[in-house]
C-alpha cells in the first residue's frame, strides 16, 4: 500500500483528553478518532489492526470447535426481563426511546440462551460452542482511557452449551487454553486471576489481566509461584495474632481523645496487632459487626461473599448509634445495644489481650478475650491484602498491581437456562436445564494493552502479529531518482506477492517527517531505500522496537530477491 493513498492523519500533539500512552498514540498515529465520549471511529490503520486481532481470535475459536454467529445489537427487552438483567444492568443498558420494547445489547447471554431454547432438545445436541465478534453497547458512567473503556466496543463473546457439569468443565478448559493462545499470539504479557464464587453449583471464573498503572482492577501477584488473584479475593500467609499468656479480666478505660486507631495506639502505647477495629455493615438489611486488626482494611467483596448478601453497605452514623450505643471510634464487640451478628477476621482467631471500643462514647475495653468475652458467630478472611505480605504459595512477598481486564471466562451453570427455560432431555428422558459458560474478550482492549506494553517516547512498537502493516518501506529522495522509485515499487510489489503487508512511504515530504511518522506509527520493521543505498549496494533495515539497524547487502541483479529474503527472515525472527 502506498502511503500517499491512505488516510492516516498523524498528529504532532494528542488532544488534552488523551492521558495515557495507548490513547495518545492511537490518536497521534491516526488509528482512531473520538466521535463522542466513549465512542470512537476506527480509521484505516486502526481497523487493520482490529481485523488482525479478529483473525487470530477466529482461528483460535474455530480450533476449539466454535461456530461463529452474528447476533443483532437490537434486542427485545422482554427476553432480558425474564432473567432480571434489565434491573441488574440498570443505567448501563441503553434503552431506545422511539421504539419501545427494544434495547441495545451490552452482552448476549440472553439471546444465545433464547436460540438454544428453541432448538437444543436432547443431550445429543450438545456440546456446542457458539461465538461472535460483535459490537456491544454499554452506557458506562465514566468512559475513559480511550478505547479501554468505551460506550461502544467490539467483543468476542462465546457461550458453551453442555449436558453435564463435566462437559462444562471441558468447554471451560478449552476456552482457557484458547484465550492463552490468543493473548500470546497478540504479543501480550498477561496473567490469569481466578475467583471461585463459592455460589451453589461451584461456578468459577477467571480474568485475563495485563499489568498497567492505568488498569482499573487491582491484583495481588507473585511471579515466583505464579500466584495471582484479584484483590477482591486475594489472601496472604500472615500469621494470626494468636493468644498471650497474661489473660486478666476485661477492663474499661477512658479514651476521650482517641478517636482513631492510630491515636489510640499512640496515646496508650498499644501493640497495633492487638487493637481490634470494629466496623458495622448492613448486609441485605441485616446488621453485622466485623472485627479486624486495627490497621487492616475490610474487603467488602469478601464480606459480601461470606454473608451471602446481594447488597452490603456501611451503617450510617445514626444507624451505628442505634445498633451499638456509641458513635464511630468507640464501637466494639462487647455490650452492643442491639442484636448484631459479630464476625471476625481469621487473623484474630481466638485471640486475647485485645483492645476495642466499649460501645460507650469515649471508652474502650482492654484484655478482651474473644473466646471468653464475646460471641463470634464466624471467622473469615475479610481483610484486603497489602503489598509485601507473604504469598500463600511459598511465602515470597506479594506485589499489588493495577491491571486491565482483557478477557473473562465464566462458568454460568444454569442461571440463564433456568430463567429462560432452556431445557433438554437427558439420557433418562428427564428434563434438565442446559449447563452454560460464557467467555468474553475486548478487542480494542487487546490493541490498547499491546500499545501500553510496547511503546517509547517516539510512538508505538507493534508486535508483528497485530501491526497494521508488517513493514514500513521509507523511500528517500524519490523526487530526484527514478532508479530509487523503480526499486521501491519493485520491492513493494515483491513483498506483497510474498504475502507481506508493506506500507510504502512514497510521499513527497522530507526524510525527517518520514522517519518521525514511521516511528510514531510504529510498524515492526522499517526498510530504508534511497539512491545512496542503491549506489553503495546496501539498504538499511531498522527494527522499530530495539532501534537496531542492519544493512542488507545487495547487488542490482538480485536486489529484489535479496531484500525480500532479508525481510522475511527478520520478520520470522521477530515473530518467534
Ligand atoms: P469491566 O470490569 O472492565 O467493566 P466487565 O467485567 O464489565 O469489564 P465483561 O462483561 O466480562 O467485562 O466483558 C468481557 C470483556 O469485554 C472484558 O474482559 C473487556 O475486555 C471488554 N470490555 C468490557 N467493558 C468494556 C468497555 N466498556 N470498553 C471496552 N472493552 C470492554
Ligand atoms: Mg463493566
Amino acid at each position: 500500500m502506498y502511503q500517499s493513498r491512505i488516510f492516516a492523519p498523524t498528529l504532532k500533539e494528542a488532544p488534552a483528553e488523551a492521558q495515557i500512552p495507548s490513547h495518545v498514540f492511537m490518536m497521534r498515529a491516526g488509528l482512531i478518532r473520538q466521535l463522542a465520549a466513549g465512542v470512537f471511529s476506527q480509521l484505516p490503520l486502526g481497523y487493520r489492526s482490529l481485523k488482525k486481532v479478529q483473525s487470530i481470535i477466529r482461528e483460535e475459536m474455530d480450533a476449539i470447535g466454535g461456530q461463529e454467529f452474528h447476533l443483532p445489537a437490537l434486542n427485545p427487552i422482554d427476553i432480558w426481563e425474564q432473567t432480571g438483567r434489565v434491573e441488574a444492568m440498570g443505567d448501563v443498558m441503553f434503552h431506545i426511546k422511539n421504539r419501545e420494547g427494544l434495547v441495545l445489547a451490552p452482552t448476549h447471554e440472553e439471546i444465545m440462551t433464547y436460540h438454544a431454547k428453541q432448538h437444543i432438545k436432547s443431550y445429543r445436541d450438545m456440546p456446542q460452542i457458539w461465538y461472535q465478534i460483535q459490537t456491544k453497547f454499554r452506557n458506562e458512567p465514566r468512559p475513559k482511557s480511550g478505547v479501554l473503556r468505551g460506550r461502544q466496543f467490539t467483543m468476542k463473546d462465546a457461550y458453551s452449551l453442555d449436558n453435564s457439569k463435566e462437559g462444562l468443565d471441558k468447554s471451560y478448559d478449552l476456552h482457557a487454553q484458547a484465550y492463552r493462545n490468543i493473548y500470546n499470539r497478540c504479543g501480550l504479557k498477561f496473567f490469569v486471576v481466578g475467583a471461585s464464587s463459592g455460589a451453589m453449583g461451584g461456578s468459577a471464573s477467571q480474568e485475563f489481566m495485563v499489568e498497567s498503572p492505568y488498569g482499573e482492577d487491582t491484583c495481588a501477584i507473585d511471579e515466583h509461584s505464579g500466584y495471582a488473584a484479584n484483590i477482591e479475593v486475594a489472601s496472604s500467609a500472615l500469621d494470626p495474632v494468636g493468644r498471650i499468656e497474661d489473660n486478666p479480666e476485661i477492663e474499661a478505660f477512658p479514651t476521650p481523645n482517641s478517636k482513631t486507631i492510630d491515636e489510640l495506639i499512640e496515646h496508650f502505647s498499644l501493640n497495633s496487632d492487638r487493637c481490634a477495629k470494629s466496623v458495622v455493615y448492613l448486609a441485605d438489611s441485616k446488621p453485622y459487626l466485623i472485627l479486624m486488626r486495627g490497621n487492616d482494611q475490610l474487603n467488602e467483596a469478601k464480606l459480601q461473599l461470606h454473608v451471602g448478601a446481594i447488597q452490603c453497605r456501611p451503617a450510617e452514623p445514626d444507624e451505628l448509634f442505634t445498633l451499638t450505643g456509641a458513635h464511630a471510634g468507640s464501637i466494639g464487640p462487647i455490650g452492643l445495644a442491639s442484636d448484631v451478628t459479630i464476625i471476625a477476621d481469621t487473623l484474630l482467631k481466638d485471640a486475647n489481650g485485645l483492645v476495642s471500643g466499649a460501645n460507650k462514647d469515649g471508652f474502650h475495653f482492654k484484655n478482651i478475650d474473644l473466646m471468653r468475652d464475646c460471641t463470634i458467630s464466624s471467622y473469615a478472611d475479610l481483610r484486603t491484602v497489602q503489598e509485601g505480605e507473604p504469598c500463600i504459595n511459598g511465602n515470597k512477598p506479594l506485589r499489588i498491581v493495577n491491571a486491565i481486564e482483557v478477557g473473562h471466562i465464566f462458568k454460568l451453570g444454569t442461571k440463564y437456562s433456568q430463567a429462560l427455560n432452556a431445557v433438554f432431555l437427558d439420557e433418562q428422558g428427564k428434563e434438565q436445564p442446559i449447563i452454560m459458560g460464557s467467555y468474553g474478550i475486548g478487542l480494542e482492549r487487546i490493541i490498547a494493552c499491546a500499545i501500553e506494553q510496547s511503546h517509547d517516547e517516539h510512538g508505538i512498537c507493534w508486535p508483528v502479529s497485530i501491526a497494521p502493516y508488517s513493514v514500513h518501506m521509507i523511500g528517500l529522495g524519490l523526487h530526484k531518482s527514478q532508479e530509487a522509485v523503480d526499486a521501491c515499487i519493485a520491492i513493494h510489489d515483491a513483498l506483497e506477492q510474498s504475502g507481506i503487508d508493506v506500507l510504502f512511504d512514497d510521499r513527497d515530504v522530507s526524510p525527517g517527517i518520514k522517519f518521525n511518522d514511521a516511528d510514531l506509527i510504529g510498524l515492526p520493521l522499517q526498510l530504508i531505500i534511497g539512491e545512496k543505498g542503491l549506489q553503495q549496494g546496501q539498504f538499511e533495515m531498522k527494527i522499530r522496537k530495539s532501534q537496531e539497524r542492519q544493512t542488507i547487502a545487495i547487488n542490482k541483479e538480485q536486489m529484489i530477491q535479496q531484500t525480500v529474503n532479508a525481510i522475511i527472515q527478520q520478520l520470522q525472527t521477530m515473530s518467534s
